[in-house]
């Protein structure tokens, strides 16, 4: 390449840059193509890993020794929260929590509780390094709820607020809302909620904490209200802590017009198991 000044060769120039250029991008492409094609060569090659352990697995998801350590939640459990009893007393029955403090939606489940492999899939999951979790995860938890969601017009994923998602790129729980709704042929309305306030992270509040930091934090926009407006909506969720994030979204979607809101999360803490009263 020439570097002269002048009228006739700076035309020349800049002909031979763009020349010298075509073969850079062809070859920075070819590198990203490269580079695609040794991943998937490392994934065919190397075994999957145990997503709490990373011990060597078969399939996708956990080792044998993690997937024992995993506590399903299935009845006998509090009607309206979806927290577990210690023995089945009969059907309908209600938890001290659910007497003393209702929520405001009417009913929650999970499909595991939030214990430390819970917390290494919801991790692995969250973070982005194992999205091939989401649909074992949402298979359990449209298991857990099985008759929410026939009983459901449409599902509803707990949004992030945009920087948020930005920075993530993707919202965990709209995947796992997505594969529910197509594993139970009901429809995923996305724009139905907006997180319109950016609150820190809930990690390190108490309950009370907690409902103030989400206070006010989602709305359903004029351009959702239609979505809502007399259906009974699941809101997805991965983790439910205090409950404060789901009520916040549930009194959001109520104002909305939705007719009802029922709660699925993939994992829930359980505090202590305590006997229905
Ligand atoms: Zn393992």
């Amino acid at each position: 390449m020439r570097f002269a000044a002048g009228g006739d060769t700076l035309g020349t120039m800049q002909g031979e840059m763009e020349a010298a250029e075509i073969p850079a991008r062809r070859l920075a492409r070819l590198g990203t193509a490269v580079r695609a094609m040794l991943r998937l060569a490392a994934d065919v090659a190397l075994p999957q890993l145990c997503a709490a352990c990373r011990e060597p697995v078969d399939g996708p998801g956990l080792c044998p020794a993690c997937w024992r350590k995993l506590s399903f939640i299935g009845p006998p459990y509090c009607e309206r929260l979806g927290i577990p009893f210690p023995f089945d007393d009969g059907p309908g029955l209600l938890s001290m929590e659910a007497i003393a403090d209702p929520p405001a939606y009417e009913r929650a489940r999970a499909a595991v509780r939030y214990d430390d492999v819970a917390k290494k899939l919801v991790h692995g999951l969250k973070y982005g390094d194992r999205l091939d979790l989401a649909p074992i995860m949402a298979r359990w938890m449209a298991n857990a709820g099985g008759k929410l969601l026939a009983e459901a017009d449409a599902l509803v994923p707990v949004p992030l607020h945009w920087r948020r998602q930005w920075a993530r790129r993707f919202n965990q729980s709209a995947l796992l809302g997505e594969i529910i709704a197509k594993a139970c042929g009901k429809p995923v309305v996305h724009g139905a909620l907006k997180r319109v306030k950016a609150t820190p992270q809930q990690v390190g509040l108490d309950k009370s904490g907690r409902a103030q930091n989400v206070q006010g934090a989602f709305r359903v926009p004029p351009e959702g209200k239609a979505e809502v407006a007399g259906r009974r909506l699941v809101l997805v969720d991965d983790v439910l802590t205090s409950g404060a994030t789901v009520d916040a979204c549930t009194r959001a979607l109520l104002r909305g017009g939705a007719a009802a809101v029922d709660v699925l999360v993939f994992a829930r803490v359980v505090a202590a198991v305590r006997a229905p009263i």
